[in-house]
């Protein structure tokens, strides 16, 4: 018997975590990479999505406390089942966890009435990461042993309340209020009415996880106050209870050196990650601006030829990541690999590229002590170059300082365009983030960043750069990169003695801890 059953998909309702990307589980993670359909909220980290498949349908839930919500709950219901039914694997996404005030429990009913299969993977609920990022334990032997989640959406004031206060306000050891900034007033009336100690430290933190992270704490009875002094919007939680004293000595997330600092990084878009995953690390909130693409030379003739001809040459020099990733996306091209290279001697210009270089099965023979062009002319001048033959795969545009050492020690030098630098289209996203105040400081790696930023930033309309840029730091990588800024009119306060991106982050850190100590030094003086 042939049968036509037609094949239904299945909804995986998964918690999307607090917003940090990485506190998704394992599960979800997994998850959301087989998704043909997500459907994700606003809580929901966008940078989640780059799990899901490239040809997935995702589509924006909206809903933002206040704000007109972008699809109705009841479209949402129907678009979940409406896929699912036509054979898709859905993925709903929500922010924290989806059972708790995430409406779950409401989207599978109409599921289940629907016949449409599904699974549930907890996340990791606000409430939690919020006090543990603002250094919090949520229980403590010594402080409290309940806990309770409660929604501050409700008006407290109303007389049907669904909240007993009576009972909430003395009856639980830590209190933690979701939704609760708009009723904060209400909140801590009503708990102080219904006999919680005033003094009862409180702490309110918003977009908790994130590097933009802000928290507030004050006793119950002032706590409204210092949250509208400082203007605390939603999205926030408010954590009420004696452990919150404990954050004194725990507040490690808010304690990271680069806490709070706004860091513009310039590096192309395939390099930067490096940076901004370091500058993360040290509490960083990092904006990615890049300053240049990387795309293929307009042919590989020259390349080729090289490619072909590579038995003739004794060293292969690599001066940058870049080189070494077009290099070998042409030799696999080609159906080539690291054998073909057998014959010659590889020279790198630093650490970086050399790790690089093993990541295609090379062990670098040459490695300066200083990670610079001239550096590793160098280097290389100590072996005896006369009438060796030396092939310089990098940038079309770059600097003629290299390869001019070492001709002038009588080698044979081919330099081989293997990538272009390209301006980005629009720097605006910069530009505004720049015109508000919100940079601290401006990272470049190369010379060319530093160019392209001056060029991209003045635009058509020559803005004021100087302006634009007053109360922002620059930090560069090194020397060269340091003299083309001030050759434009940057002022460089940062500059690591090594010329790594691990350095440059550590001469960050070490600018500000230096400020931090500066700044409390004119403090204590006046
Ligand atoms: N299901 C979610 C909660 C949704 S209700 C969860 O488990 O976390 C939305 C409320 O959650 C917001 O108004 C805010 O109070 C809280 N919230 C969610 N993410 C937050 C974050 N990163 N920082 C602070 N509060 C957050």
């Amino acid at each position: 018997m042939t049968e036509n059953r037609k094949k239904i998909g299945k909804v995986y309702l998964i918690g999307a975590g607090p917003g940090d990307p990485d506190l998704i589980t394992v599960k979800g993670k997994k998850l959301l990479g087989r998704a043909e359909v997500v459907i994700y909220d606003y809580l929901a980290s966008s940078k989640l999505l780059k799990y899901v498949p490239v040809g997935a349908k995702r589509i924006y839930a909206g809903k933002r406390g206040g704000v007109k919500h972008t699809h109705t709950q009841d479209e949402i219901n129907a678009m979940l089942i409406d896929h699912a039914l036509a054979g898709a694997t859905v993925v709903r996404l929500k922010g924290g966890d989806p059972f708790i005030f995430g409406r779950g429990g409401e989207e599978l009913e109409e599921l289940i009435e629907a016949g449409v299969p599904f699974e549930v993977v907890p996340g990791v609920t606000s409430a939690t990461a919020a006090a543990t990022y603002a250094g919090v334990p949520i229980t403590h032997r010594a402080y409290t042993s309940s806990v309770a989640f409660v929604t501050g959406h409700e008006d407290p004031s109303r007389a049907d309340s669904r909240i007993a206060w009576d009972k909430l306000a003395t009856g639980v050891g830590t209190l933690v209020f979701y939704m609760g900034i708009k009723n904060l007033e209400n909140i801590c009336d009503n708990l102080i009415k219904n006999g919680r100690d005033p003094a009862t430290p409180v702490v309110v933190v918003r977009w908790a996880s994130t590097p933009k992270q802000k928290s507030v704490s004050a006793p119950l009875k002032d706590i409204a106050a210092v949250v509208r002094r400082h203007g605390l919007r939603p999205p926030a939680l408010v954590v009420v209870g004696d452990v919150v004293k404990l954050r004194d000595n725990i507040n490690w997330y808010e304690k990271r050196p680069l806490f709070g600092r706004r860091v513009l990084v310039t590096r192309t878009r395939e390099q930067a990650s490096s940076l901004v995953e370091l500058l993360r690390d040290q509490g960083a909130d990092c904006l990615e601006g890049s300053t240049i693409s990387l795309v293929a030379p307009e042919n590989w003739d020259s390349l080729d030829r090289a490619i072909d001809g590579i038995s003739d040459f004794d060293w292969l020099v690599f001066t940058s990541i870049n080189a070494i990733t077009f290099f070998f996306r042409r030799l696999a091209e080609r159906n080539l690999d690291a054998r073909h290279l057998a014959g010659a001697k590889i020279a790198v210009v630093g650490t970086a590229t050399a790790e690089e270089l093993r990541r295609h099965g090379i062990n670098a023979d040459l490695i300066p002590d200083e990670f610079t062009g001239d550096g590793l002319a160098t280097a290389l001048l100590k072996n005896d170059l006369k009438g060796k033959k030396i092939l310089l795969p990098r940038a079309e545009k770059a600097r003629e300082i290299l390869p001019e050492r070492l001709v002038g020690a009588g080698a044979g030098v081919d330099v081989v365009p293997v990538y272009r630098n390209v301006r980005p289209d629009s720097y605006d996203k910069v530009r505004d983030a720049l015109q508000a105040g919100e940079i601290d400081m401006v990272t470049f790696t190369s010379s060319s960043t530093v160019k392209n930023f001056v060029a991209m930033l003045g635009g058509d309309k020559k803005y004021d750069i100087a302006d634009l840029i007053k109360d922002v730091r620059v930090a560069c990588i090194g020397p060269i990169t340091s003299r083309t800024a001030r050759e434009l009119g940057l002022k460089v306060e940062v500059e690591p003695d090594e010329y790594t991106i691990p350095a440059m982050v550590a001469a960050i850190v070490d600018f500000y801890g230096k400020e931090v100590t500066r700044v409390l030094g004119e403090v204590t003086a006046r």
